[in-house]
């Protein structure tokens, strides 16, 4: 049997240069796309301006092709296409799923301290729901006074919506049906006052527009795909298959992040290391097993 072509996509941040994880993330995608003689696809998730460099952007996309991972079609950046996302904003406020939240991170905190929640997991502790229930003049009252505000996801009302919903995970040993619970995420911010788009709703949009058939990721984003399986069946989107793959660790087992500087592909690249073998670490095929 001859599989579908499967679209997958790469979707970095450009606060920085690629890591090993990164490479990991697209290689998974690449594999896919490249076995099944589909499409790989390029985003660049580049919303925050403040933490955002065209060097690193310019940097990504210099690796990948220096990796031999490359992509097809135009890099696709979240910065150019604010109007879709303002356009998935306004229907889910049209369906009443939304609601703006005025507290500051501090007051978050506060709440949860006194609500006797502790902080939980990937996750930490969902939104309490504070400003769940002011009414419509309170909302506007406090829109109205040119304070900053998020708009959130009335995760109640959006699943009341939609009832139960599923996807297709893509495990080792084939595919399993999962079903989505965002409630530990809770209430997640979908937009701020000046920016009509959080991570959670550009990634929906963009991956239907985009139209990716086989989500790849760290197995550190599996919870955001409960929300985002959600913010599908509310904005009647396709719902890609996922693969949630393992994060490379280190010798030690422990995950590497942004902190380990010396694993970014712009230094392994000056100290000597060839693509090949930066392949395999990512893969977390050791040296002498590759040899
Ligand atoms: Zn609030």
């Amino acid at each position: 049997m001859i599989a579908d072509p499967v679209v997958t996509r790469f979707a970095p941040s450009p606060t920085g240069y690629l890591h090993l994880g990164h490479v990991r993330s697209a290689l998974e995608g690449w594999r896919a796309a490249r076995a099944s003689r589909g499409r790989f696809l390029l985003r660049l998730e580049d919303i925050d301006q403040t933490r955002c460099r065209d060097e690193y952007a310019a940097a990504i996309l210099e690796d990948l092709v220096w990796l031999g991972l490359s992509w097809d079609g135009p890099v696709r950046k979240q910065s150019e296409h604010l109007d879709d996302y303002r356009r998935a904003l306004g229907r889910l406020a049209e369906m009443g799923v939304l609601y703006p939240c005025f507290c500051t991170r501090r007051e978050i905190r506060d709440e949860i301290a006194r609500g006797g929640g502790a902080p939980h997991g990937l996750s930490g502790s969902p939104y309490p729901g504070t400003c769940r229930g002011l009414d419509q003049r309170q909302r506007a009252d406090k829109q109205h006074s040119g304070i900053d505000y998020a708009l959130r996801l009335d995760l109640a009302r959006a699943l009341a919506v939609t009832g139960a919903v599923e996807w297709a995970e893509e495990g080792e040993d084939g595919p399993r049906r999962k079903l989505a619970d965002p409630t530990p995420l809770g209430d997640v911010v979908l937009a701020r006052k000046d920016v009509p788009t959080s991570y959670h709703l550009a990634v929906t949009v963009d991956d239907a527009i985009q139209e990716v058939t086989l989500v790849t990721r760290g197995e550190d984003l599996a919870m955001a795909t409960h929300v985002h399986r959600v913010l599908q069946a509310l904005l009647d989107l396709p719902t890609p298959r996922y693969h949630h793959h393992q994060l490379v660790t280190d010798a030690a087992g422990r995950r590497l992040s942004k902190r380990d500087r010396a694993l970014t592909i712009r230094s392994m690249r000056k100290s000597g290391i060839a693509p090949a073998e930066i392949i395999d670490l990512a893969l977390g095929i050791a040296p002498s097993q590759s040899a």
